[in-house]
């Protein structure tokens, strides 16, 4: 009797079908949640003039500064202006390596090429997706300059060793915590572990201002570069050229871009970041639901929230094992869908991709863990504005799929 024979008669008891109704209407994979107190902001904003930059884009960044511990917070237009400002900042150039691991969205490496640099891909950790320390050291060469973590779902990377290589070799840590807010890694907050972390604020993301980011750090000389470079490399904020104590005159000190922060865009973050315990209970709710529904289910492999960190919950990215199942990742996508489910892949490993692979010579097989998550990936939706009739659904719809096509 071969292993698989030992596994059907392991799941002879499992029930072959929930019986559960297909749902009407499609359920969005992610939806923002936004409530009278965003739009009574934005109006607000709308009505005062200052719908750029200005005194809620100020708050927003004390306020967020005050909930992740780190002294210096600055407001931006994305995560992936925040990437990019933080290699500016930490003075990346043409000839320079930055270590990235390849199991990401595309913007962690090419906010590296904008630098003129080349991002150095690593493979990740199986169980976590996140950056594999060792490999990252591996990788390491005379013109690395940094290395960037990204907290994959919302679960922080296991941020002790990489400190340690980082202090080795002298290197600063940059974090894409695109995923990240809130997340604590061993009781500390993301957003004050490495010199320099990014949030984003886009749509699909645990706080949402449309399109935003946020860069924070505890280094005041990185903090006054990042501002000058966000706003046109001027030295004075322009929101305050145009009150009563501003006056008209300005310097540029360098080739700054146009990277800042909109007060629309601050009035639905002040009023998420307040909401944000409470957003992060509904996520972490329907996250024990999914495990507790799938982890009993061999063919599916849940999650990992290891003890040593508290998890986002920005992704549910459950992975099937395909030796256990008739069909492959991809047809469970499309039978999810015909559920009225809608689901999403995080991430297509960026050595895939024509820009990575042809420029830098990439072969599909390079990163071989990355791959094995990619083929088996789905993300499930995970958002607050669910209900709890939604996320039965989602359950009951995983669980049929899996019944109809399990070997
Ligand atoms: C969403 C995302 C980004 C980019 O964020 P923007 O705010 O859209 O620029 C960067 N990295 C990761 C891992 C992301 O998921």
């Amino acid at each position: 009797m071969d292993t698989r024979d030992h596994a059907a008669t392991a799941t002879a008891s499992l029930p072959e079908t929930t019986g559960r109704p297909r749902r009407e209407a499609f359920l969005p994979f992610a939806l923002p949640h936004i409530t009278q107190a965003e739009i009574d902001e934005v109006v607000d904003s709308m009505r005062s003039g200052w719908i750029t930059g200005g005194p809620k884009t100020k708050r927003f960044e004390r306020e967020f500064a005050d909930v992740v511990g780190a002294p210096h917070a600055i407001a931006l237009s994305s995560a992936t202006a925040a990437l990019h400002l933080a290699l500016v900042a930490l003075g990346v150039g043409p000839g320079d390596e930055v270590i990235v691991p390849v199991y990401t969205f595309s913007a962690t490496a090419s906010v590296v090429i904008h630098c003129g640099a080349r991002p150095v891909f690593v493979d990740v950790d199986p169980v976590t997706n996140n950056i594999d320390p060792a490999r990252a050291e591996a990788a390491i060469t005379p013109r690395t300059k940094v290395i960037m973590v990204v907290h994959f779902a919302g679960l922080p990377a296991d941020m002790d060793p990489i400190l340690a290589i980082a202090r080795r070799h002298h290197l600063p840590i940059v974090e894409d915590a695109a995923h990240a807010f809130p997340a604590r890694y061993d009781g500390r907050m993301v957003g004050n572990i490495g010199d320099i972390t990014c949030f984003s604020f886009y749509a699909t993301k645990t706080l949402a201002t449309g399109d935003g980011g946020m860069l924070t750090t505890a280094n005041a000389e990185y903090a006054q570069r990042v501002a000058l470079m966000a706003l046109h490399g001027m030295n004075r904020d322009a929101w305050k050229r145009y009150t009563a104590e501003g006056s008209w005159y300005y310097e540029i000190l360098d080739a700054g871009f146009k990277y800042n922060m909109t007060d629309v865009a601050a009035s639905m973050g002040l009023h998420q970041l307040a909401r944000r315990e409470w957003l992060l209970g509904r996520r972490r709710a329907i996250a024990a639901r999914y495990t507790s529904a799938f982890a009993g289910m061999p063919e599916l492999e849940t999650p990992p929230d290891p003890k040593y960190a508290d998890h986002a919950w920005h992704l549910y990215a459950l992975r099937i094992r395909p030796e256990r199942l008739t069909i492959g990742r991809d047809e469970c996508i499309k039978r999810l869908s015909e559920a009225r489910i809608g689901t999403s892949v995080h991430f297509i490993p960026l050595h895939l991709f024509p820009l990575y692979r042809d420029r830098y010579e990439l072969k599909a097989d390079d990163f071989p863990v990355a791959m094995g998550s990619y083929a088996r990936e789905i993300s499930l939706p995970i958002y607050p504005g669910m209900s709890d009739d939604d996320v039965e659904d989602v359950v009951a719809a995983v669980t049929d799929v899996v019944a109809a096509h399990r070997r």
